[in-house]
């Protein structure tokens, strides 16, 4: 059997690998196909496709953009970005002075808190241009203020946690129409990973479908049986592809691994086959 990966994390946001590393370990666990799927950012995928051309792996350049409604995050990936998308472009680097303009606050908060911990430390232990909370937990650790990144998320950074600030809203709908538009395909990413709520779930996924959502990612990080029928489920009642990946970050989640996630993920390359035949019906890419 053959398997892929349609979910991953580098240096060009919060991973820890670079490109190029990413690519060589979905190579190395065997996988026919890997994603780079970006926070807010395509600054990764010129390197990864290279690597992977040269090492001879499928590779999909993507990116996750986060967006915000009523009831919390809501991740939405795009697969087969297009390059120089001058449109797409400027949406994600909107997405990013959201997140620089939160990170301002929050460090300003940390300051009233006795920390000091300026934007320039932040962005140089961030490295790529999508800087987020993983990489100020990061540079808390350093500085001993934490223990770990989890101390750091529930003293400090996390939701309730001294120094958080909510990120002003990027619409989900908006990313739906701004990925569709560059012709990349629409997949809301852990769909039951944060709000649980199937009812919830399936009005925003009739709502998001009108505009260019077309697909779930059915498989995420730990195989879970019930999760996966649910969303299968909710696939074919829209009329939906179906996507799957691990969320790999590096070391910045270090259970998880390309390919396996926590250990049993397997998502089958059939998925990567009908997301291909998918685009070509439609004259796309791929
Ligand atoms: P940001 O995009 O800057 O809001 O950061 C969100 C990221 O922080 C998520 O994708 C998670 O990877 C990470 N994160 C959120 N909450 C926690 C937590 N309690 N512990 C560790 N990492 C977290
Ligand atoms: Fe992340
Ligand atoms: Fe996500
Ligand atoms: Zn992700």
């Amino acid at each position: 059997m053959k398997y892929v990966d349609l979910h991953t994390h580098s240096t060009a946001s919060d991973g820890t690998d670079s490109p190029a590393r990413v690519a060589r370990r979905a190579r190395e666990a065997g996988l026919a196909a890997f994603a780079l799927t970006d926070h807010d950012t395509t600054a990764g995928l010129e390197e990864a496709a290279a690597e992977a051309r040269a090492i001879g792996i499928d590779f999909v350049p993507g990116c996750e953009i986060s967006t915000r409604t009523d009831r919390g995050s809501m991740h939405i990936l795009g697969l087969w970005i297009p390059k120089n998308n001058s449109d797409l472009e400027n949406f994600l680097h909107n997405a990013r002075s959201v997140r620089d303009s939160r990170n301002v606050k929050m460090l300003a908060r940390l300051q009233e808190l006795g920390i000091n911990l300026t934007a320039e430390e932040l962005a140089e232990m961030a490295g790529g241009e999508s800087v987020g909370r993983p990489h100020m937990a990061n540079a808390l650790v350093k500085k001993g203020v934490a223990r770990d990144a989890g101390e750091a998320f529930s003293k400090y950074l996390g939701k309730g946690g001294k120094a958080y600030v909510p990120k002003e809203a990027v619409n989900p709908a908006a990313a739906c129409r701004a990925l569709a538009k560059a012709g990349a395909t629409v997949i809301l990413a852990h769909p039951l990973l944060e709000k649980p709520d199937p009812a919830w779930l399936e009005s925003q996924v009739g709502e998001l479908v009108k505009h260019g959502l077309a697909g779930l990612e059915v498989w995420h990080t730990v195989k879970n049986e019930a999760n996966e029928a649910l969303l299968l489920d909710m696939a074919r009642r829209h009329g939906l592809l179906v996507s799957g990946g691990t969320d790999y970050h590096g070391a910045n989640k270090p259970d998880i691994a390309v390919g396996s996630g926590m250990g049993n993920l397997a998502v089958p390359y059939s998925v990567y086959e009908n997301l291909r035949a998918a685009r070509k019906s439609r004259g796309l890419p791929c």
